[in-house]
């Protein structure tokens, strides 16, 4: 969501006159769009504002701006007005559309320009986006979250939920289409409560059935859906939509009821192996991935083999993990018995090495497989081969050309690794 919102600001700073810098040194202004969500992300924003302030000593006409995650917390704008005097403007999450403005604001005067709301007023339709991703393109159906975890900073900092009418989403996907994007990946924190707060009755099934219908579209992909609000109806849509990929990014968190219920998640450990059982019922071979957390505060040895139970029996295709970290201002920053950090490494680290194993395992099952494939450009890791992507949203690097770019390609699975499928050319378009 922070990227897209980052090509959403380069979008309004090249309609604004500005180009894309090579780099740091070379830019007459920087903007460092924020993320809280961990620790480890916001140390590196102030490590970063750190090296921009020698920069700007250098370079004294150079602005420095700061949106984002981070800027939205209360903490941060006195520590920006103290520490950090030299950042320019500090804008938030609600008034991104508000940056060439407050760029002319600050061209025009010394003090810091500091403008953030508490509140997204109106969702702003038609602003320019510059993609970055090639042939697919990130399309925000709804901002803000209601679910407050208790581990999670995005409510406070997002806000509550707001949809996008639908018929804007059409037609910024219509849009994509006619410019040559054959995917689009839906972006909400919890797509699955798309249209709640919209008061013609859509959902997020019968938004799919909108965009499944669009002609020239490839493929449709979604994320986060949250598992408690994964509908019966949601399933059979998905299972009978031809565009929907084989593929749900479904964050469990955690195994243990215990620390479920203390996560406020609204699900336990028998709803989601019954959600998953459903799903893999609707939609043979479709791919889960999952989002994990070791270390919730009062996590027992027990709590923590509930989970690596519960990673065994679904088997997940991949898994983001993470070490549970304070996040000021959320309730499970106060709760007592933050574990210790020893603990919570050893913890990660006998997850991970379960989840690779798995995922090892998995990505073996498609050798020999023939699977359709959207060629996405060359591979990031051997600029010799090619790099596709199934509808399990597995990548197939393959020995293809830069023509196929865009198209749908019939690959066979002929080897694999831990992230990756390798593969070779049966048919092109
Ligand atoms: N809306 C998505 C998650 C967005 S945040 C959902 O509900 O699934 C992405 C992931 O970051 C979360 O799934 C969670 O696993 C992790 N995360 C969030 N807060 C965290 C914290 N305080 N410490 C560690 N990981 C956290
Ligand atoms: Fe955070 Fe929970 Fe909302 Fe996801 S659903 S953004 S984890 S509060």
């Amino acid at each position: 969501m922070n990227e897209h919102d980052s090509e959403l600001i380069a979008g309004m700073m090249e309609k604004k006159g500005y180009i894309l810098a090579e780099g740091q040194n070379d830019a007459d202004i920087i903007v460092l769009n924020t993320c809280c969500v961990r620790e480890t992300a916001e140390n590196k924003v102030f490590g970063l504002l750190g090296r921009l302030g020698k920069l700007k000593k250098q370079k004294p006409h150079l602005i420095i701006a700061m949106g984002g995650c981070m800027s939205q917390q209360e903490h941060i704008t006195p520590k920006i007005k103290q520490r950090f005097k030299y950042v320019d403007i500090l804008f938030g999450t609600h008034n991104i559309h508000m940056l060439p403005d407050l760029i002319d604001k600050a061209e025009g005067q010394k003090k810091q320009v500091i403008d953030i709301w508490s509140e997204r007023k109106d969702i702003q339709e038609g602003l320019s986006v510059k993609r970055f991703q090639g042939i697919r393109a990130w399309v925000s159906i709804m901002f803000g979250c209601n679910n407050f975890c208790t581990y999670c900073i995005v409510p406070y900092v997002r806000g509550r939920e707001k949809s996008r009418q639908p018929e804007n989403i059409i037609e910024e996907i219509k849009e994509l289409v006619s410019n040559g994007y054959h995917e689009v990946t839906l972006l909400g924190q919890n797509v699955n409560s798309y249209g709640k707060d919209l008061t013609s009755g859509i959902d997020f099934a019968d938004l799919l059935v909108k965009i499944n219908a669009l002609e020239g579209l490839n493929r449709i992909r979604y994320m986060t859906s949250h598992p408690k609000d994964f509908s019966d109806k949601l399933i059979m849509t998905i299972a009978n939509l031809n565009k929907v990929c084989e593929h749900i990014h479904l964050p469990v968190q955690a195994g243990s009821n215990n620390i479920l219920r203390k996560m406020n998640r609204g699900y336990t450990r028998e709803d989601y192996l019954e959600l998953v059982k459903k799903i893999r019922t609707a939609v043979p071979g479709v791919s889960l991935t999952t989002d994990i957390m070791v270390g919730f505060p009062g996590e027992t040895d027990d709590d923590f083999a509930d989970t690596i139970e519960l990673i065994k029996d679904v088997e997940f295709d991949s898994a983001f993990t993470f070490i549970y970290n304070k996040r000021q201002g959320t309730p499970a920053a106060a709760m007592e018995e933050q574990i210790p950090d020893p603990i919570k490494i050893a913890r990660i680290e006998e997850l991970i090495a379960l989840q690779n194993e798995i995922s090892l395992r998995r990505n073996k099952m498609e050798v020999s497989k023939i699977l359709p494939c959207q060629v996405e450009g060359p591979s990031k890791t051997n600029a010799d081969l090619m790099s596709a992507r199934t509808s399990t949203n597995k990548i197939v690097i393959f020995q293809g050309n830069q023509k196929l770019v865009g198209s749908l390609v019939q690959l066979r699975i002929t080897g694999y690794g831990l992230t990756h499928l390798e593969g070779e050319v049966i048919l092109a378009e």
